[in-house]
């Protein structure tokens, strides 16, 4: 079953082996059926006006007007067609967005239209050049780098250095947290007022996935966790992580606020569905794997499909 939340599918077969062949690649890029990407400096991509769907643009249609070295490679679709990644600048972005009537949209907008593989392969794109963009100097030496691999590897332009760098991910953990009956949702400070979410927090050196998520928990709430389970994950490109879910189980209820969570309670799967259902509680958009896991431990509960829809806005 495909996963509800977005840019955990992709349209592409990565096809890395073509990364390090450079004659290869160069005659994918002037094949006849390969596709580019655009994205801005800022990150967003650029979207056909017409119809909901990437604007993936035949490479030669581009070619006089970029070098071969500023595009990266994405992989290839089901089709065989090569896909790359291009950045524009400011200026550029404005020329070609009217030169094929496109928007440029931020990732989120974007995936609440695309098809699931799309949405998929600009999360892709975006983090790449995202990491691009900040990969310009070693962070060995300070010396410039020089991309390589069609984009996916920095090296130092110092021979004494010549480090080599890769995209990097930062992971975090995401977990909904229950007792048996009830689970535990917390809203953060800064969040909109009756939004409540799962709990989340980033990874530090040397640490596993679980011990991130009993860590993360007991700092936010102060609930000690015991067995906790994989459930998925989720490339969450804003600007360079991976969600990673669990489900975890709490060993004991009393909730201490901490400065990263100003609200928590406990809630049933049938107390969440009316408190959602009268405006009472606003959960995550359908678009995050938080959405995804309270979903998932509603129908487990239930046994039945949750409704979990906020009342239509007048
Ligand atoms: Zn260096």
């Amino acid at each position: 079953m495909s996963p509800r939340y977005a840019f955990a599918e992709l349209n592409l077969d990565r096809a890395a082996h073509w990364r390090q062949d450079a004659s290869g690649l160069l005659g994918l890029f002037e094949s006849r059926g390969a596709l580019t990407l655009l994205l801005t400096e800022s990150g967003r991509v650029l979207v056909a006006r017409q119809e909901p769907r990437l604007l993936s643009l035949p490479v030669m249609l581009l070619r006089d007007h970029f070098l071969f070295d500023q595009f990266s490679f994405l992989g290839t679709d089901a089709a065989d067609a090569p896909w790359f990644a291009l950045s524009l600048s400011v200026e550029q972005e404005q020329h070609w967005q009217a030169q094929f009537d496109a928007e440029a949209l931020d990732l989120r907008s974007a995936a609440s239209l695309l098809p699931a593989g799309d949405a998929g392969a600009a999360a892709y794109a975006r983090a790449l050049l995202h990491w691009q963009r900040n990969a310009r100097f070693c962070a060995r030496c300070g010396t410039r780098t020089v991309l390589s691999a069609s984009g996916h590897r920095a090296l130092c332009a110092n021979p004494e250095c010549a480090a080599e760098w890769f995209p990097r991910t930062d992971s975090a953990v995401i977990s909904i947290v229950h007792d048996g009956e009830r689970c535990l949702l917390g809203r953060q400070p800064g969040w909109p007022e009756r939004r409540y979410s799962t709990l989340a927090g980033f990874l530090e050196p040397g640490e596993s996935l679980e011990q991130a998520v009993r860590r993360e928990v007991f700092e936010e709430v102060g609930v000690r966790v015991g067995a906790c389970h994989y459930f998925a994950s989720q490339p969450w490109p804003f600007p360079a992580s991976i969600m990673v879910g669990f489900i975890a189980e709490a060993e004991h209820q009393p909730i201490r606020l901490s400065d990263e969570i100003v609200e928590a309670g406990w809630f049933t799967a049938a107390e969440l569905e009316t408190k959602v259902g009268s405006g009472e509680l606003i959960l995550s958009p359908r678009l995050s794997i938080s959405r995804a896991l309270i979903e998932h431990w509603c129908l487990k509960q239930l046994g039945r499909e949750p409704r979990l829809d906020s009342p239509a806005r007048s």
